[in-house]
């Protein structure tokens, strides 16, 4: 899948993409051409398809930019000025749609559960009750700080059933977990190229009802993340505003071929599924143990605690990983010592089994004598899903 000379990077985006995926990118495409204009059309088509969208409601807008450029142009341009957010932060991606919303100038109320607990319906229906002019819920779906797996369902129906509108940070999640606006809903969602469709960087995109678009003129205080403006444009031309990301753009086209090859969202759940369960056996074999309690583990990364023994060291473990191939991923807990391991990009169970492999390797020659945590990291865990 990747050249030998090439590392696997076993990170929640950037990731390895297919030969096939990068191979798409040898050409250049210009940006009024048909061609390209066609290609726009179809990756906004493939991507709602992937969304549940059969009745029309909802539309796509890509928006250049990493993830966090879309989430920032959801928030601005659908919270409204006088909106009031109520924020679900368990880890890192929670904190900045918080600290988005604070550049923004919106109220936010932030409901923040701590690294290793999801967001509960009862706590969310208090808090709304509690509090009438909240307009908005915002709720990262698999946060990746942690790995953690939100459980977004009971989250939607509580807002719908409190009339409030929900918005979703689901980059790390669509396109493996299931978001079906069907049966899920929801005002937007945002994802972007390089998660778990397995494009490369360059572009997100923002599913949306399209009535909340249409609502959303005037409202951003910003012109380039302005999603009215961009889904206005695209719909009147064809085209991206401004310059687009023409060849991440050619590569998200394979990459959504090979997506729809494996067999669409079930199919790529099902090997990323199998990723993280042979990595979890093997690396508990190792003597590591995961952050999160199997209920709440997603299919997408992966964090393990560091072990207590003093002679690991981060740094060198990872530049051991690293010499064999495998770029793996700090962690971003507020607390623990730990360290990520990513399930996705073009990698199978076979990659996973040497990722375990070169783990015990890396391990024998730091001279770690067992991989476990410290108990007091452990009881931590123990007593708040106590
Ligand atoms: C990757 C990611 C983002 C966006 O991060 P960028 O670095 O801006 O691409 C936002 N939220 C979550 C949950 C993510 O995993």
């Amino acid at each position: 899948m990747t050249t030998p000379a090439e590392p696997y990077l076993l990170t929640p985006g950037p990731l390895t993409t297919a030969a096939s995926t990068k191979a798409a990118m040898q050409r250049d495409w210009g940006s009024w051409d048909a061609d390209f204009r066609a290609m726009t059309a179809q990756l906004r088509a493939a991507l709602l398809q992937i969304a549940g969208d059969e009745q029309g409601e909802y539309d796509c807008v890509p928006l250049q930019g990493s993830g966090s450029y879309c989430v920032e142009a959801m928030l601005g341009s659908f919270v409204a000025r006088d909106g009031h957010a109520l924020v679900l932060a368990n880890g890192a991606y929670g904190k900045r749609i918080a600290t988005t919303l604070r550049y923004l100038g919106r109220q936010h109320t932030v409901h923040d559960t701590g690294d290793y607990l999801p967001p509960r319906a009862e706590d969310v229906e208090r808090l709304l009750v509690a509090n009438p002019d909240i307009t908005h819920v915002v709720v990262v779906h698999c946060e990746t700080s942690s790995g953690i797996l939100n459980p977004i369902e009971e989250i939607a129906a509580v807002t719908a059933r409190q009339g409030r509108r929900l918005l979703i940070d689901s980059m790390s999640a669509f396109g493996a977990v299931p978001l079906d606006v069907r049966t899920l809903p929801c005002d937007a969602f945002v994802s972007s190229a390089n998660k778990c469709i397995e494009g490369v960087p360059g572009f997100g995109f923002v599913i949306a009802k399209k009535a909340v678009l249409n609502d959303a003129k005037g409202v951003s205080h910003s012109l380039a993340l302005d999603i009215y403006d961009q889904w206005d444009v695209m719909n009147r031309t064809g085209q991206w505003r401004f310059t687009p990301p023409t060849h991440a753009v050619a590569a998200f086209i394979e990459a959504l071929r090979l997506h729809a090859l494996e067999g669409g969202q079930p199919g790529r759940l099902a090997r990323y599924a199998r990723n993280r369960d042979v990595l979890v056996e093997g690396m508990s074999g190792l003597g590591f143990e995961p952050l999160l309690t199997e209920a709440w583990r997603s299919p997408i990364i992966v964090t393990f605690f560091s072990p207590a023994d003093p002679a690991f060291d981060f740094t060198r473990f990872y530049e051991l990983m690293k010499a064999r191939g495998f770029i793996i991923y700090p962690g971003k807990l507020t607390s623990v010592e730990s360290f990520r391991i990513g399930c996705i990009g073009a990698l199978d169970e076979t990659v996973m089994r040497r990722v375990v492999a070169a783990c015990g390797e890396a391990l024998r020659t730091l001279g770690v004598a067992s991989a476990a945590p410290a108990a007091v990291d452990l009881g931590a865990r123990e007593a708040l899903a106590a």
